[in-house]
């Protein structure tokens, strides 16, 4: 299956900010609202809902963050997303754009407050921490509290295996990597004594 997104706001004639290649987290929507699982069909959750979760165990990736902003700026304009290989024709005011200019801006947000380096969880003797540097929302150290870690579960470990919701995404939020092992760090070590701490090291 070779499927790749863009996603624009049609209203400000702006091109959203690429997630992992060409994928997407979710429905492009802020509702933090889970959808109930359906009985003949796979659901994608809203990005807002996964990025509650994921923003409560300080795990904001630049991509993520700069998505994030994107929707928040746009909120209330008509969001459209393409997807490439579907006859799945543009709104006419960004073809009509595009005509005229040969290409569509792109938001982009400064990477100031961000730092350089890697997810860590730590939980007793045992460690976890994400395979390659890139750029995370340079938040505090913290251990995660008991709603964290039930609004990550609920969040995110049961709509993960459908990887619908993280389609071609990388790094930390890869299904099939790091996301994958941090699902499982935080069912195992959920309730131990002391929690699990989380920090971006270098
Ligand atoms: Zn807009």
């Amino acid at each position: 299956m070779s499927i790749s997104t863009t996603i624009y706001c049609v209203d400000c004639i702006l091109e959203a900010p690429e997630i992992g290649d060409q994928g997407f987290i979710g429905m492009p929507s802020l509702d933090e609202k889970i959808v109930p699982k359906h009985k003949d069909y796979d659901v994608l959750q809203n990005f807002g809902s996964i990025y509650r979760a994921l923003s409560d165990i300080n795990l904001v990736t630049y991509e993520l963050e700069s998505f994030h902003r994107f929707l928040k700026e746009h909120e209330g304009h008509s969001i459209h997303q393409s997807f490439e290989g579907n006859d799945d024709p543009w709104p006419d005011k960004l073809n009509d754009y595009y005509s005229e200019h040969l290409e569509i801006p792109e938001y982009k947000i400064s990477d100031e407050g961000f730092v350089n380096g890697r997810f860590e969880l730590s939980a007793g003797e045992n460690t976890l921490v994400t395979s390659d540097e890139e750029l995370f929302l340079s938040l505090e150290k913290k251990i995660l509290s008991k709603a964290d870690i039930k609004n990550f579960k609920k969040r995110i470990s049961k709509v993960y295996e459908w990887a619908g919701n993280f389609f071609c995404t990388f790094g930390a939020l890869d299904p099939y990597g790091d996301l994958g092992k941090i699902v499982t760090f935080i069912d195992e070590f959920g309730k131990i004594k002391g929690g699990i701490t989380v920090q971006i090291t270098k």
